[in-house]
């Protein structure tokens, strides 16, 4: 790709250097003159979750940006359900920092409810249905694993069925799981930027993206840096698209059922149920790395509605009300992508949150500004610097 005064040409290659690390390494080789011409302006990318949750970081720091997003092309937040839950997975694992950065996601969404009166962090009960012998089993060593002290109920033996869901293995009840309005976080952040004629909603052209001085201009204006945050559309970006990011598409149904009582609390039982107040329910997700296109599928709609068969304990009528759809920015070692270009100066990346943005977003935005403008350290897991180790 060539671009009027820097040249870049991205090559994705084994490492062969001493380390002998098996992960893939991004060769840039670059003809550029920079000279320096100081600027504090921020270009942010990409108005989704990682996009707004820096920006609100720059805003309350008092420090100046541009956000620019689409809310025309395909975003992830949009199908979000947001649900924060501390065990996860088909191993039933703690997830991963789960206690710091639920605490900071309590108080990160606390504080937008409070300053933007609205309500969109909801605290929520969670019980895990088993769904085998080998899985029950796996429950009742969880429960009595100091380390999930706090998170995990007693295992609840197995009783027919427990209200309206089958129970033929036994359950765990889930402590400190809660869902975020993830839709709503993006649009009241979207609306107060743009009113302060910092957002704008458009396609970001990366052509128009040109070095100058130290930093970058775009649209006439000069940045010092550039806070790339598109999501699952990163692999379009020309300096960061070789990262490894491993897209997976997610449907999921909200319905209503006149015969089916909806639970007080969030449902794992194979797939996820979560009720909301007014009696309608979600039922979520698929997992696709195949099919990227942004479209709802009626093989997703089937799966879902079998999956909801399978963990009622007798037949439910279920009405379909809408099947968001969104493409998850997950990543191959599951970790999120945070850091600086390892060459091209004044370029940043702020992606891979996968399939759990809602816990993730307020922890590593802080660390990320921490990261852009006190020197701060990114946590090492979270650094892309951990793809080049013999950069
Ligand atoms: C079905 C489904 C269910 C999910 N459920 C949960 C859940 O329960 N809990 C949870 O924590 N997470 C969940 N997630 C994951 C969550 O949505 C993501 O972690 C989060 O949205 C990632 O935020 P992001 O800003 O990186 O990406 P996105 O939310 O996709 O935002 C990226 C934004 O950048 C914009 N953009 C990209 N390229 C350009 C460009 N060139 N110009 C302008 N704008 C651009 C996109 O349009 C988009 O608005 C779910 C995802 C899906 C798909």
């Amino acid at each position: 790709m060539d671009l009027p005064k820097i040249r870049l040409r991205i090559a994705r290659i084994g490492c062969t250097a001493s380390c002998g690390s098996p992960l893939p390494r991004f060769c840039l080789f670059k003809e550029s003159i920079i000279s320096k011409q100081p600027s504090t302006q921020s270009l942010i990318v990409g108005a989704g979750l990682a996009g707004c949750s820096i920006a609100w970081r720059l805003q309350e720091a008092g420090q100046p940006f541009r956000l620019i997003g689409s809310s025309q092309l395909p975003s992830a937040v949009e199908a979000a359900a947001g649900i924060i839950n501390p065990v996860t997975g088909r191993w039933m694992t703690k997830s991963w920092r789960f206690d710091t950065l639920a605490t900071e996601a309590a108080r990160f969404y606390r504080s937008l409810e409070k300053r933007f009166s609205v309500n969109v962090f909801h605290p929520i009960a969670a019980t895990r249905f088993c769904l085998n012998a080998e899985d029950a089993k796996r429950a009742g060593r969880r429960s009595r694993n100091p380390r999930y002290a706090g998170v995990l109920g007693d295992f609840a033996e197995p009783s027919g069925h427990l209200g309206p869901f089958r129970n033929a293995h036994g359950c765990l009840h889930i402590h400190g799981a809660a869902y975020v309005d993830l839709p709503q976080v993006v649009d009241i952040l979207r609306h107060y930027f743009s009113s302060l004629g910092r957002f704008e909603d458009a396609v970001f052209d990366y052509e128009g993206l040109k070095p100058h001085g130290s930093g970058w201009t775009y649209g006439g204006e000069h940045f010092d840096r550039v806070i790339f945050c598109e999501g699952a559309a990163l692999r379009a970006n020309p300096w960061f698209g070789d990262l490894p990011l491993t897209p997976a598409k997610g449907e999921t149904l909200l319905c209503r059922s006149e015969t089916f009582p909806a639970p007080d609390g969030l449902v794992h039982h194979g797939k996820w149920l979560l009720p909301y107040p007014d009696g309608s329910f979600r039922i979520g997700a698929t997992y696709d790395e195949q099919d990227l296109r942004p479209e709802p599928t009626g093989e997703a709609r089937v799966e879902l509605r079998e999956a909801f068969a399978q963990m009622t304990a007798s037949p439910q009528a279920l009405e379909v009300l809408q099947q968001p759809v969104g493409i998850r920015p997950s990543t191959r070692d599951a970790k999120p992508l945070l850091g600086r270009h390892p060459e091209v100066p004044g370029l940043f990346v702020f992606n891979g949150l996968g399939a759990k943005g809602a816990s993730l977003a307020p922890t590593l935005s802080r660390e990320m500004h921490a990261f852009l403008f006190h020197a701060g350290a990114l946590h090492p897991e979270t650094d892309i610097q951990r793809l080049f180790p013999c950069a």
